[in-house]
């Protein structure tokens, strides 16, 4: 059984808590840095299971605000990806295929980078059930700021996903029922921004703020910031693909010799998703284009 507690933390609006979830003796990602919500979640832990494990999906702080607190409390060991970098000693050091004990089914370790370094997902036994940590959100949108926010490898993450989850439990929002569909609505997300990227460096933007201000102009409340490091994932993306270059901070377009060389294996799969939970979105789609010389 899955279990979530919604805590008040210093996330990113519209989001305004990160769900700590407990299965079985295992709580993960106890973010909030505040002593009333602490306070809070050992209160509702004091029930059911004793408290073995803490595993944290990413180093983000409003991921691991409150797993100093609740490992004195508990005693628990502190769990994370070994590639992490939490702010605090880790008992445990996970790696991709660990299983880390409930008392019941263990959580499978799924290594999916691209949003952090070190992100996890954990698989709940042989289910589909997985509590994805910020590779899907319930509420608003992924953030991907490089260089830790790699596209490319977001996207590989994402697909990855696809294959194990029916359900998804994200950090941050409600449960996403229908796992697939809600993989497939990002990817398609994810390339009609990148589409728009490509349209501002064609219009004439030429650095990650300007292009930012010509994608998100009209969307009310922008943290320009945020929204210059989120074009400059899709211009990495759009490089990558042979589809942008930069110079001395300046960037600019470039037209692909073969814009329709072939999808990969990958990008086909996904695809193949795209066209079963968002149709209208697939025929733009390339994802990850087998390498060509630029
Ligand atoms: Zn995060």
């Amino acid at each position: 059984m899955i279990e979530v507690l919604p805590l008040r933390t210093p996330t990113l609006p519209p989001a305004t808590h990160t769900n700590a979830y407990r299965v079985g003796g295992v709580v993960i990602d106890p973010g909030s840095p505040w002593a009333d919500e602490q306070a809070r979640l050992a209160e509702a832990l004091r029930s059911g299971p004793t408290v073995t494990h803490i595993v944290v999906t990413h180093h983000h702080h409003d991921h691991t605000g409150g797993v100093v607190d609740l490992a004195r409390r508990t005693g628990a060991k502190v769990c994370a990806h070994e590639d992490a970098r939490v702010p605090f000693p880790i008992d445990v050091r996970l790696r991709e295929g660990d299983l880390v004990p409930t008392g019941g089914p263990p959580l499978r370790c799924l290594h999916t980078p691209g949003h952090a370094d070190g992100h996890l997902a954990l698989q709940v036994g042989d289910t589909g059930d997985v509590i994805v940590g910020d590779l899907l959100a319930g509420i608003g949108t992924i953030v991907l700021a490089p260089p830790e926010g790699h596209l490319r490898t977001f996207l590989r993450s994402l697909e990855r996903l696809a294959t194990v989850a029916n359900r998804a439990f994200p950090a941050h929002g409600p449960t996403l029922e229908d796992a697939p569909a809600a993989i497939a609505a990002v990817v398609a997300h994810r390339h009609a921004r990148s589409q728009q990227v490509e349209a501002a460096l064609s219009a004439g933007a030429t650095t990650p703020r300007e292009v930012a201000a010509v994608v998100y102009a009209g969307v009310a409340g922008v943290d320009m910031k945020l929204a210059a490091a989120q074009a400059l994932a899709h211009l990495q993306w759009l490089s990558e693909e042979g589809r942008a270059r930069e110079e001395d901070g300046r960037w600019r377009r470039v037209v692909a010799r073969a814009p329709d060389a072939g999808l990969s294996q990958a990008g086909e799969f996904l695809a193949a998703l795209l066209r079963e939970h968002a149709p209208g979105a697939a025929p733009n789609l390339r994802v990850i284009p087998g390498g060509r010389e630029d």
